[in-house]
């Protein structure tokens, strides 16, 4: 516990025998490093899932930081008190003892090292970068690949369904269908040089009986 004093604490719920916890490790360890390097109080603390002693020496060994010793009791109280319903979870713990998010995950993904220290000032600073990144982009358009129009949305984490790779911040997004696509692959098909009239767009819209409000695609 003399470890954690006057730090941000961040408690890794994980188990080996999970993948996407095993994906989430590189990350994390990244995240880790970077954040010490710049001299910042942060400490992690494993809190494990597996089965047996054995997976949980294989998976501890690739992690730089603490870990709760396997079998220990205090597990059940924290994944209680933090209701870890899936793993990987990351909750970050403030120096004053309060829990700043339990969604650290997502922001180690979204923004790296950057998220420290994992506060809501940290996330409107972070969001407010964002928006000027976004200025100038169209808030709806339709595309050819997705029936629907597709709204500007902040987005966590998600996978483009146009070139599948990861992204984050922005999507171009439908909610109804759980549909994105990356900003970057729709304007850059835009610069190609099909300029949609907003008309006909406003046309198929309607025949297609589908509106979006913003959040949802709704039938009417
Ligand atoms: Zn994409
Ligand atoms: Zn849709």
């Amino acid at each position: 516990m003399s470890e954690l004093n006057g730090k941000t604490v961040l408690l890794y719920f994980s188990a080996h025998w999970c993948p996407p916890c095993r994906a989430f490790l590189p990350k994390l360890v990244d995240a880790y490093h970077e954040i010490k390097a710049k001299g910042n109080a942060l400490e992690v603390v494993f809190i494990s899932s597996d089965k047996d002693q054995a997976s949980f020496d294989e998976f501890f060994g690739g992690m730089p930081w603490l870990a709760l010793p396997f079998g220990d009791s205090r597990k059940r109280f924290l994944s209680r008190k933090f209701r870890v319903s899936g793993i990987p979870m990351l909750v970050a713990i403030g120096s004053n003892g309060r829990t700043l998010t339990t969604k650290a995950r997502d922001m180690v993904l979204q923004y790296g090292a950057r998220a420290y220290p994992f506060t809501d000032e940290k996330i409107k600073e972070l969001e407010a970068e964002e928006d000027e990144i976004a200025k100038g982009w169209p808030e709806k358009l339709t595309h050819e690949t997705h029936e629907h129009e597709l709204v500007l949305t902040r987005r966590r984490v998600y996978y483009c369904d146009g070139c599948n790779e990861q992204g984050h911040a922005w999507s171009y997004y439908c909610e109804k269908c759980d549909f994105d696509l990356h900003p970057k692959c729709v304007l850059k098909e835009e610069d190609k040089g099909s300029k949609d009239d907003p008309d006909v767009k406003e046309e198929d819209k309607s025949k297609d009986g589908w509106v979006c409000d913003g959040e949802v695609c709704k039938k009417v």
